[in-house]
């Protein structure tokens, strides 16, 4: 390990099991194996001192092969596929308490790989992961067909099937690695599907320890398989392989374009998380002391790395000084610092890459005149962090309004009237999701319904629950993640006809 490292584990005392982990080379899991690291390998980075952490295996469309092919005998030979709902839902709910034992351990091993802060890693990634899988596991016994009254001649019986759809192709973003994995894994495992997941090429560790509790949990070998390498070469084989049956992808927009090009190909449904750039409207009645307290979590957290951060605000504009007031004291109080330390209220993001993206935007943004009200620039000293950034413009067309940066940042414009704050919020290609800040209520029900976003808050930014859909419209993709539309998707519904013969009576 390096000794930059070493030394931060030993600072922070990070469990000698996950020191162990990250220690080693790491493959694909496939078929309930560990597969030796063999050919290729790709660098994996600690982002809070840009030094080398570990290596990991890079796959081939071979080992694609081979793990559809696994987790394909899974979907109709062994154990899974002759396991009742009861125990299939017994497994998910035993996943659950094993990931909630060793919720420090999966944290600590994030946040080494991500760099994010610890402990809202455990609440929210880790725990958050915990609580989809007994959602989910609840609907494993109540997976529900029809009989339907039919109108064809003759006598019939008529009823539908719901069986699961097949193999899933799960493809992940580094942002939140282990939390978006559980968001892919839960319902199609519920559904009785089985899942070749990929995860991003920074950050596929987590994953990695996570197939050794599916191991304790008792699921079968070849129900989850993880191949990791670079999307490029592995995630494009995935997608558009003959022999999965169903693509769930979260990631950016342009991927998610050749994601859906490659599934559709291959002629399996898809469903796209995509990229975001979500509007918060506050009226000039909005408690902007409770807005500028929220950007902590909605803008802020993750070092901004959130899809559905809240990174444009409009605010009306009799009150527009005083909310950028409020919100450089929040990004000034922010401390940044290395994800294990507890006084971390931001880590630095994923990796280097990342950081010089965000700051080629506040380039961008300084030559296209936006205003930097705090921020828009690197703090000096080793590893990816980024200042918490406030930024204000008039002008909607703006590469920094429009694009999604991917960082703590934060862009304030001001409106005047209602319809305008709309046509504002709504000129984007993006419609992940979006908040209203007011306290009046006929104002916020048609802000609701004319705000083009597939989670809508009020008073709020970027509550999720697992039992709430998410997901967007337009160049945010489609298709549910979480709640029981998730569930739907990783079903087929089979049309079944008994022909009632006329007896002899
Ligand atoms: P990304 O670059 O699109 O990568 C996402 C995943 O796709 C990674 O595993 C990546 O592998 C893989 N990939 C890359 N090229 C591929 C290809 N040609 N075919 C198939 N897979 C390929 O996204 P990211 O940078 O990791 O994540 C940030 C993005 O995710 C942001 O746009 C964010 O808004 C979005 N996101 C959306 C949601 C949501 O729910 N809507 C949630 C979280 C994040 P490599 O790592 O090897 O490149
Ligand atoms: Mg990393």
């Amino acid at each position: 390990m390096d000794p930059a490292i070493s030394a931060l584990c030993e600072r922070y005392r990070v469990d000698r099991r996950v020191v162990d982990f990250v220690s080693g080379e790491h493959g694909h899991y496939v078929d309930g194996e560990r597969l030796a690291v063999t050919g290729e390998t790709l660098d994996v980075g600690e982002p809070s001192t840009g030094r080398l952490l570990t290596r990991i295996a890079s796959g081939t469309a071979a080992d694609i092969d081979a793990a559809v092919t696994a987790a394909r005998r899974a979907l109709t030979t062994g154990a899974w596929a002759v396991m009742r709902p009861n125990e299939r839902q017994r497994v998910l709910l035993s996943l659950a308490d094993l990931i909630e034992r060793d919720a420090r351990v999966i944290a600590e091993i994030e946040t080494l790989d991500n760099g994010k802060a610890l402990g809202p890693c455990i609440e929210m990634d880790v725990l958050g992961g915990a609580d989809l899988l007994r959602y989910m596991a609840g609907f494993a016994t109540r997976i529900e067909g029809a009989t339907r009254e039919v109108s064809a001649p003759g006598e019939h019986v008529a009823m539908t099937l719901r069986e699961p759809v097949g193999v899933v192709a799960a493809i992940v973003p580094w942002n939140w690695p282990f939390n978006m994995a559980m968001w892919k894994i839960a319902a199609p495992l519920a559904a009785g599907c089985t899942i070749v997941l990929k995860p991003a090429q920074q950050t596929s560790l987590s994953m990695l320890y996570f197939t050794r509790l599916c191991e304790e949990a008792g699921l079968p070998p070849g129900v989850l398989n993880v191949v990791v390498g670079r999307g490029g070469v592995i995630g494009d084989a995935l997608a558009g392989h003959p022999g999965v049956s169903k693509v769930s992808f979260t990631g950016s927009t342009p991927v998610g374009r050749q994601v859906g090009a490659a599934a559709g190909r291959a002629l399996s449904p898809v469903t796209l998380e995509l990229g975001g750039k979500s509007p918060m409207i506050a009226f000039a009645d909005a408690d902007l002391a409770a807005l500028a307290e929220s950007t902590r979590f909605s803008v802020f957290f993750n070092a901004g790395q959130v899809c559905s951060a809240g990174s444009r605000l409009y605010v009306h504009r009799s009150r527009f000084d005083e909310a950028v007031e409020f919100l450089v004291r929040v990004a000034r109080s922010l401390r940044l610092r290395p994800g294990l330390d507890p006084e971390c209220d931001m880590g630095p993001v994923v990796s280097a890459g990342q950081r010089d993206s965000i700051l080629r935007y506040f380039d961008a943004g300084r030559e296209e005149g936006a205003g930097f009200a705090c921020g828009g620039d690197a703090p000096a000293g080793e590893g990816y962090f980024v200042k918490p950034t406030v930024m204000t413009a008039s002008d909607n067309r703006l590469r920094v309004v429009q694009e999604e940066i991917f960082g703590p940042a934060l862009v304030v414009l001001p409106f005047d009237d209602e319809d305008e704050a709309l046509a504002l919020a709504n000129d984007n290609e993006y419609a992940l999701a979006g908040s209203v800040w007011t306290k009046d209520l006929d104002r916020a029900l048609r802000c609701v319904r004319r705000l083009e976003a597939g989670s809508v808050w009020v008073n709020a930014h970027d509550l999720v629950d697992s039992a709430m859909p998410f997901g967007g419209f337009k160049s945010s993709g489609f298709g549910k993640d979480m709640g029981p539309e998730q569930l739907a998707h990783f079903l087929r519904t089979k049309a079944v006809w008994f022909q009632v013969g006329a007896g002899e009576g």
